[in-house]
């Protein structure tokens, strides 16, 4: 192994940084060339690639975002750009390539493997809703904002003896939705894996039973994949009566400098990762489950089951009396 290439693709997630920083010095440290490709699977189409060294992921490890840029590329989605990104990685000489992204750019990652790439992903999404892992890189630091948020409503909506209704991100998984619902002390979640029991009648029911037993304020949380809120915020205002008012977090939730607990697993991840191309392994994906770093096939993590602990729901439920 002597040459591998690194992006970051799909939604950012506080965390690449932390995990590229990884990527490369374990690289270094091995006396194995990387280059860094700009905008995910744009810049291996369009040639944005240029060599790393150490002293190029100074000071990053603080920082929310990715150093590398990152994007969506509809190109990835034709034979014709497959083709390209494929021929690019042989012109470049690479032995891997580690793509630090979600359940989208692991797809992309697998049609390339097809194609003659050795494949390698590292699990990076704010949302958590990726196969074959019990943690993405970013989750942590989006949920820690989205409590934050949370506190915050709570101080004003407690104050003015309001209603708050928080939609956060997730896309179409409610994992965020639960952290932030469980963390910020809401007295209800809606969330896409409760599928045909989403319902708002539900909610406004729970608000005025709350209330009746001495609650001066409410929080609720919807997740990004159920939607609705602002119709949700003036629903409860016209039933109940109580001023409700709608905030939606949106991208604040990408954002930030990651936490301790992104910093830990992006780094692992990241050196994992290398350690594996190293030892001769190919696509791949990096995975934490049960406390521990694995090595994953690539194309089989992407058929793995993954479900939202249902518990959580009936826990934030018993603690919300
Ligand atoms: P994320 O990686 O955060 O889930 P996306 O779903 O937007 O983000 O995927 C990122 C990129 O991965 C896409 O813009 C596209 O270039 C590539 N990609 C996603 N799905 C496929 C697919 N089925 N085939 C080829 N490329 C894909």
């Amino acid at each position: 192994i002597r040459k591998i290439g690194v992006l970051t693709s799909g939604g950012d997630a506080p965390g690449m940084n932390a995990a590229i920083r990884a990527v490369v010095r374990t690289a270094k440290y091995y006396d194995v060339d990387v280059v860094g490709i700009r905008k995910g699977y744009a810049g291996l189409i369009g040639g944005e690639i240029k060599e790393m060294h150490s002293r190029d992921v100074s000071n990053v490890l603080n920082l929310g975002g990715t150093i590398l840029h990152t994007a969506r590329c509809p190109e990835m989605m034709t034979d014709e750009g497959l083709d390209k990104a494929a021929a690019i990685y042989k012109i470049l000489g690479l032995d891997a390539l580690v793509v630090i992204g979600g359940d989208g750019s692991y797809r992309g990652l697998a049609e390339l493997v097809k194609r003659g790439v050795n494949g390698v992903g590292i699990p990076a999404t704010i949302d958590l809703d990726m196969k074959g892992t019990e943690y993405t890189i970013g989750f942590d630091t989006a949920v820690n904002t989205g409590m934050d948020a949370l506190n915050k409503l709570r101080d004003t909506s407690n104050s003015h003896e309001r209603c708050s209704v928080v939609e956060v991100m997730g896309r179409d998984a409610g994992y965020i939705a639960v952290w932030c619902g469980m963390c910020g002390g809401a007295e209800e979640v809606m969330f896409p894996e409760e599928k045909e029991n989403i319902n708002s009648d539900r909610v406004i029911q729970q608000i005025l039973e709350n209330r009746s037993i001495g609650k001066r304020h409410n929080l609720v949380v919807v997740a990004e994949g159920v939607g609705g809120t602002q119709k949700l915020a003036q629903d409860i205002q016209e039933i109940t009566g109580i001023q409700t008012r709608a905030t939606i977090l949106g991208h604040l939730q990408r954002g930030g400098s990651p936490t301790a607990t992104d910093r830990m697993h992006a780094s692992m991840m990241g050196y994992h990762a290398v350690k594996a191309i190293l030892e001769g392994r190919e696509n791949i994906a990096v995975a934490y489950n049960r406390g521990r770093y694995e090595i994953l096939d690539l194309l089989e993590s992407l058929q793995m089951d993954k479900e939202l602990d249902p518990e959580i729901y009936d826990v934030i439920k018993i603690l919300s009396i």
